[in-house]
């Protein structure tokens, strides 16, 4: 039996006229003899929508009861598809998470896959031609619904190829993995081939293009994945193990993320143990802090400076005024208006020079960089909101990215 997975994104299955091009993309694998798991997300706006209700109603909503409403985006477009597909005659039946099943730990909102029913699939693909799977959902062991974290169906779609040992297709809106947004970039040149590791750093640095974990998936259990578009035929992307055919460049791609809260700890003493006492409580609450800047400010006294996610900035800001009373640090500042500007490339693992021609071409333009931080593979500085788009348009040119 011949298996592909085939997984839409929420702009691919928007409204009737876009499903019936997923519905094109299913046959065409059909005709050439596949078995396909279509893993759907949500019709576009609709997870946005949901997560705005809970708000609405409740003051804190239980985050179990905000994956049980949250799923039921998926929960409608697999339907729906699988209307559309007994239309046209195929053997199709819809599946959601807790049939699978495909079991999760209990973190709601950001659930990690633990494993998927193999054999399950295996039987319901004999006795079907097409499967129409939820994407986005799982459920723990006790059968509470549990979601992957914000853009999870690529997680799914890589974690069912990883199962059934396929090859799986990840559809967009746009035609493949480019050299940055090419959104805000009009000159962002598409890529044949990247590594695993380039995409890695670049979905960790905003490409939403793929969730982090479905590379991290894809990585692990070495599933080549093909980007490209549902609207198009052009041939796409391919995720794989880094080989001679990538590209030789020293940078390969500009990521961007507005994702950012930058905190500061002002005046808190300067003595041993200090970044535990702060950093220890944010792990503790599942905040995730990525860039981190200690600055001496006066005498036996720092500044502690860091970036978190967004939605995770009023979490922090508690846990911090604890922390400022305790260490009588002088005050808490924080700033919303941030942005993380990445260059990456594993080209930059055997060359130096590469952050200072970023700061060059930043300085150029006149952009302040508030904190910068460094990888084998990957630069990053933290810069104003604003000057988001100039930063990457800057940044794409300074390394000769554009299409010619
Ligand atoms: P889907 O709903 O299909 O999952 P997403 O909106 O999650 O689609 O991801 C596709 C979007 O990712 C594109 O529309 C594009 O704006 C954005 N994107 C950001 N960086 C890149 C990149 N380097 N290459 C391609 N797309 C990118
Ligand atoms: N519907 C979910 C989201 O909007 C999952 C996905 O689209 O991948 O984040
Ligand atoms: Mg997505």
């Amino acid at each position: 039996m011949r298996i592909l997975v085939q997984k839409f994104g929420g702009t691919s299955v928007a409204n009737l006229e876009c499903m019936k091009k997923v519905r094109e993309k299913v046959l065409a694998a059909r005709a050439k003899g596949f078995k396909v798991v279509v893993v759907l997300s949500a019709m576009s706006g609709e997870t946005n929508r949901l997560l705005g209700l809970a708000k609405e109603w409740s003051t804190s909503p239980d985050p179990a009861e905000i994956d049980v409403l949250v799923s039921t985006g998926e929960q409608v477009s697999v339907a729906l598809f699988s209307m559309l597909m007994k239309d046209a005659g195929v053997n199709s039946r819809s599946l959601l998470g807790y049939q699978v099943p495909v079991s999760t730990d209990c973190d709601h909102g950001n659930a990690r896959i633990l494993g998927i029913n193999q054999d399950k699939l295996q039987a319901l693909l004999e006795e079907h031609d097409v499967l129409a799977v939820a994407g986005f959902q799982g459920c723990t062991d006790e059968a509470r619904v549990t979601t992957l974290g914000r853009g999870g169906s690529d997680t799914s779609a890589v974690a069912f190829a990883a199962a059934l040992g396929c090859e799986c297709e990840i559809y967009t809106d746009v035609e493949g993995v480019y050299t940055t947004d090419p959104n805000i970039v009009s000159t962002a040149r598409k890529m044949d081939r990247v590594s695993y590791d380039e995409m890695l750093e670049m979905a960790s640095m905003g490409a939403k293009v793929l969730q982090i974990r479905s590379v991290e998936f894809a990585k692990k259990y070495k599933v080549p994945v093909l980007v490209r578009s549902t609207f198009s035929d052009a041939p796409g992307t391919l995720v794989t193990q880094e080989d001679s055919r990538m590209e030789a460049v020293l940078v390969s791609g500009i990521a961007y993320d507005k994702d950012q809260a930058r905190v500061t700890l002002r005046d808190v003493p300067d003595v041993p143990g200090i970044a535990s006492k702060l950093f220890g409580p944010l792990a503790a609450g599942g905040v995730v802090v990525d860039m981190i800047v200690q600055n001496p400010s006066r005498e036996n006294k720092t500044d502690m400076t860091f970036t978190v996610p967004r939605g995770d900035l009023d979490k922090t800001l508690e846990l911090m005024a604890e922390i400022q009373k305790e260490t009588n640090a002088a005050e808490v500042l924080h700033d919303l208006h941030v942005c993380k500007v990445s260059a990456i490339g594993v080209g930059m693992r055997n060359h130096s020079g590469v952050a200072a021609q970023a700061f060059d071409a930043l300085r150029r333009e006149n952009i302040n960089i508030l904190m910068i931080s460094t990888s084998e593979i990957k630069i990053t500085c933290l810069i104003e909101e604003k000057y988001t788009e100039l930063a990457v348009r800057t940044l794409h040119d300074a390394f000769g990215l554009g299409k010619e």
